[in-house]
């Protein structure tokens, strides 16, 4: 087996034609079509998978539909739905290797990134297990009764109903089961339209499922394009919710289309980070976290740390470290353990970063170190900065989705706020600095989501994830992460004193 290759069993996972799933079952797309799935790596084909459309989705949606209003899954005990999830998460454990090995040939992605990404996926659905027995309405009669009439009065939460969960290619397995994991945490049947790009690790969890004892219905997967699977499980009158991550523009859509029926909608979109490093700032933290702040996953990270801010006296040596650290890594194949940089996910977000680099430079910023294409095969992107730049640059204010950062230096505190915060989106900022003081005043006026001291990117099951402005609705993890699957059901009863026979 030659280095790069991925495992023999993965091999034969993706040479197959791959279905979908639909009432526990692998089936055919209605129209029969299949499409192509390319590694980004070398641009050959991988696999072929049936291609879901309207019909499909509305064959999945009416499983869920019939799941869910025979209870099949929310009706079960607490306990049983509870250890179904846990066994998903050990067999998630069992198959973690295989699981990052289709995600490195679907999306390109480093193996270690994938590996470290499939380990939370693990957490999440531990995390989602143990929940599902805490899952308590209120009791608050005290706070209502009245001497006139008596009253008893609690709350339920109950699940949503049937959820369409839509995710991008950028973390294929990761998206997935952020949602997923709630989701059935909360008692949801849901319908899964995976990315284009990369649906595989999506069906084959659709295997361990069905291995876990998730009963036939709960959960559907259904790939197909966005304008066509994904718009039509958006606009579906049977579907109560949409919990979407992806680009904002179609975010946006996905509001417009949801409002027909006012289904619940929860969007997790893209962002124009800002990472901060003050001059008292411990270098050997700030300038790898910086840079791979904006290199890891070759930048296609919604939350990804693409504008740096550093304060003055520092900004010569840091911006140097980061181009630096920029050199130093390796790019290459995602199997390759030496690898540090993948490529980006297709032919066209490659030309769509390079003509960014493009305009960075008409615009009249400066290339510190990258700016083009890499090799002569697969999408790959040398790791760039520019300095020179300013607020009103297309570099600056839009998200590239690619491993491209933009430098400014600052000195006023409050020029650093205001800039940090000039940006249309709100979901992650960085601060590097060792002052507890200044830590905590800077993070206080971020207007971001997730905000990360002296390590970026860092998330857990337990923390709520998700973005301010145009970054989107809602959150996910944690506490937050199940409630946007539930509604909360508000019952009153009438207590008749003279009810003494
Ligand atoms: P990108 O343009 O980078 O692929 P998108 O936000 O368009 O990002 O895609 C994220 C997910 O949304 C994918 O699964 C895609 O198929 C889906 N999608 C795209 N357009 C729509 C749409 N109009 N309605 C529903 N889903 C869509």
């Amino acid at each position: 087996m030659a280095l790069h290759d991925p495992n023999p069993q993965v091999s034969d996972y993706l040479a197959g034609t791959h279905q979908l799933f639909i009432d526990g079952a692998w089936q055919d797309a209605s129209s029969g079509e299949t499409f192509e799935v390319h590694d980004p790596a070398t641009g050959r084909c991988i696999a072929r998978v049936a291609e879901g459309r309207a019909a499909d989705i509305d064959r999945a949606v009416a499983a869920a539909r019939r799941a869910f209003d025979e209870r099949r899954w929310h009706g079960l005990p607490p306990e049983r739905r509870a250890d179904i999830l846990w066994k998903l998460a050990e067999l998630f454990e069992r198959e973690a290797r295989t699981l990052a090995e289709i995600d490195v040939a679907d999306n390109g992605m480093p193996i270690a990134f994938a590996e470290w990404m499939v380990g939370s996926t693990i957490a999440q659905l531990k995390y989602y297990a143990g929940m599902i027995t805490k899952v308590t309405g209120r009791n608050v009669s005290p706070s209502i009764a009245s001497d006139a009439v008596p009253m008893h009065a609690y709350t339920s939460v109950e699940p949503v109903g049937v959820a369409g969960i839509i995710i991008p290619w950028n973390g294929p397995i990761g998206t997935l089961i952020i949602k997923l994991a709630p989701a059935l945490a909360a008692g949801c049947c849901v319908v899964v339209k995976p990315a284009e790009l990369t649906p595989l690790s999506a069906l084959y969890a659709a295997n361990l499922m069905n291995e876990a004892g998730v009963p036939p219905g709960v959960v559907n997967i259904v790939p197909g394009f966005g304008k066509d699977a994904g718009q039509s499980l958006v606009d579906h009158a049977d579907v109560d919710k949409i919990s979407f991550t992806g680009s904002t523009e179609t975010g946006k859509a996905i509001v417009r289309s949801a409002a027909a029926n006012l289904k619940r909608v929860t969007l997790e979109l893209g962002g124009k980070s800002p990472v901060i490093v003050f001059d008292d700032a411990d270098p050997d933290i700030a300038i790898p976290g910086a840079a791979m702040g904006i290199f890891a996953n070759t930048g296609q990270v919604c939350f990804a740390g693409s504008r740096l801010f550093v304060q003055k006296k520092s900004y010569d040596k840091v911006v140097a470290g980061i181009s630096d650290f920029a050199k130093s890594l390796t790019i290459g194949k995602g199997m390759d353990p030496a690898s540090q940089i993948g490529p980006l996910i297709s032919a066209g977000q490659r030309d769509k970063v390079a003509s960014y680099l493009e305009t960075g430079v008409r615009e009249g910023a400066e290339i510190v170190t990258g700016g083009s294409t890499h090799g002569d095969h697969g999408f790959f992107v040398q790791p760039t900065v520019f300095a020179n730049v300013d607020a009103s640059m297309r570099i600056v204010k839009e998200e590239i989705f690619g491993p491209v950062l933009v430098a400014t230096p600052v000195d006023d505190m409050d020029d650093l706020v205001r800039m940090a915060n000039d940006t249309r989106y709100g979901l992650g900022a960085g601060i590097y600095t060792t002052s507890v003081n200044k830590a905590h005043l800077v993070a206080q006026k971020l207007r971001a989501g997730n905000v990360w001291i002296n390590g970026y990117g860092v998330m857990h099951a337990a923390m709520p994830f998700g973005g301010f402005r145009e970054s989107g609705w809602g959150r996910e993890n944690g506490l937050e992460g199940i409630s946007a699957f539930q509604e909360t059901k508000s019952v009153f009863i009438t207590l008749n004193e003279n009810d003494r026979a």
